[in-house]
């Protein structure tokens, strides 16, 4: 029994709370929102958190957090796992009532000796289905024991993975595996199949590194006669050189590359693609993600995570930005940088400045701190590398411009420009050379957006004093 068409599509995303939310995890979670959201059914937050010694409230807020960063907002309340173990253990009961579950009361002493055995003659090791038929009565008095599905031995299971295909494995390799442990407990298997009935999932789009586990959750839903759900499998995100991602990749959390300065809508388009694609299409918006979503767009073999792509991705997303969505995204830098809050005037300068400064920086951070200069308290404390363009020729030469541009009435771009270039002529020198000590001068360092546009945000009155500050 499958899920109909008509029904309305639940995902659930399923991290364990044993870390920070990595890339793979934040594409998967996209992709189970973006499915949902594309045909107006749930997303879901379950939060995983059986393995009581690895989950840590630390990681389930940086996961939270991340999600909240990627703008990935989830139906209902979030669902912890570790809060329904009564009723995964119920279910394990059901099974066994049902005759589809057997208690083993197999020693883990027995157990090592069986694998030793199977070891030794080269076949899989796999429990061998000792407790299957035997009656519980031959066990000792209050034995302890474990509950285990009865699975097929014959036939085989064939999965319709909606981005694999058609997978199948021979029901002689699923083994009767543990639902429950001998202290109650249940283990992951279970919990993921009853959780997932439970919370209603018709989709399970997840990395394909749990396809395995797919045959025997499957096997779990058929023993209950529950509905399957819809299975899909998404390939792993390798590094830039092929192997498995991993820190050395530079996979950190997303929280990382907040941190370094990546607009969140940068980073949703970035990971979007990263497996999943749309015709030729390289910048998708959210509204456009939704709407073109589908499993069938997604790729069978592994992307590669790149992270200079994401930088010049983030770039060009910082170009298109509204210049007052990056007045907000960069003020608290710039503040962090100053030391103190920016008034409303400040952020008037700031928005101003905006489109000069936009057009230069590869991420927020950058933005924020070549807008530094705007707000820096006379007179400027130089960095090194300007302070080395101002030589006493320099200084000389500061002296000329600032004689020039003192008379102008008209303080633009190019009567500014004007002024500058005519001591150029005079001097027999091209604009640049004017341009450095100039820019050293008004910003304190070597690198600013134009020349003339940093004197038409500074204004003529602080202009003209920051020049004459490095003429003496
Ligand atoms: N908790 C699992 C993980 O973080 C995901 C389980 C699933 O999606 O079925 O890898």
């Amino acid at each position: 029994m499958t899920f109909n068409e008509t029904d309305p599509v639940v995902t659930r995303f399923a991290p364990s709370p044993t870390g920070f939310l990595h890339i793979g995890g934040a594409r998967t979670a996209m992709f189970n929102w973006l499915f949902a959201r594309h045909h107006g059914g749930k997303a879901l937050l379950r939060i995983e958190d059986t393995d009581k010694a690895r989950s840590t409230q630390e990681a389930i807020d940086a996961i939270l957090e991340g999600l909240d960063w990627l703008g990935l907002n989830w139906d209902d309340t979030p669902v912890f796992q570790s809060a329904r173990a009564e009723r995964h253990a119920a279910v394990a009961h059901e099974l066994l009532a049902a005759g589809n579950a057997y208690k083993c009361f197999a020693t883990p002493e027995e157990l090592a000796a069986m694998r030793e055995q199977q070891k030794a003659e080269k076949k899989p090791m796999r429990y061998d289905g000792r407790w299957r038929d035997r009656d519980p009565s031959e066990a000792p008095d209050g034995a302890p024991y474990v509950i285990r599905l009865k699975t097929q031995t014959s036939g085989k299971m064939t999965i319709t993975d909606a981005v694999q295909g058609d997978v199948s494995v021979q029901n002689s390799e699923i083994d009767d595996f543990i639902l429950l442990r001998s202290d109650g407990s249940p283990t992951y298997m279970l919990a993921v199949v009853v959780d997932d009935h439970d919370m209603g999932v018709t989709h399970l789009i997840r990395g394909d590194d749990h396809l395995n586990n797919a045959f025997r959750q499957l096997a779990m839903i058929q023993a209950m006669g529950w509905k399957e759900p819809v299975y899909a499998h998404i390939p792993l995100i390798h590094g830039n050189d092929g192997a498995k991602l991993s820190k050395r990749h530079g996979a950190l959390g997303v929280e990382a590359y907040r941190d370094m300065g990546i607009m969140s809508d940068a980073m949703f388009n970035y990971l979007l693609r990263l497996g999943w694609g749309h015709g030729d299409d390289e910048f998708i918006s959210r509204a456009q993600a939704i709407s073109w979503f589908g499993l069938d767009g997604v790729g069978k073999s592994p992307s590669r995570f790149d992270t200079k792509k994401l930088q010049n991705l983030n770039g060009q997303y910082i170009r298109e930005a509204q210049d007052s969505q990056l007045v907000g995204l960069t003020t608290p830098s710039i503040e962090q940088g100053l030391g103190r809050k920016l008034t409303l005037e400040d952020s008037e300068l700031l928005g101003r400045a905006m489109p000069v400064l936009k057009s230069r920086a590869k991420n927020l951070l950058e933005l924020a701190n070549n807008s530094l200069f705007l707000y820096k308290k006379r007179p400027l404390d130089l960095d090194e590398k300007a302070q080395s363009l101002l030589d006493d020729p320099a200084r000389q030469m500061l002296e000329s411009i600032h004689a020039n541009l003192a008379v102008l009435d008209n303080w633009t771009i190019e009567a500014t420009e004007e002024a500058v270039k005519a001591i150029a002529d005079a001097a027999e020198l091209g604009l640049g050379k004017l341009a450095q000590p100039m820019r050293a001068a008004l910003t304190g360092s070597t690198s600013s957006p134009g020349i003339f546009d940093v004197l038409i945000l500074l204004g003529k009155e602080e202009s003209l004093d920051r020049l004459l500050d490095q003429t003496k």
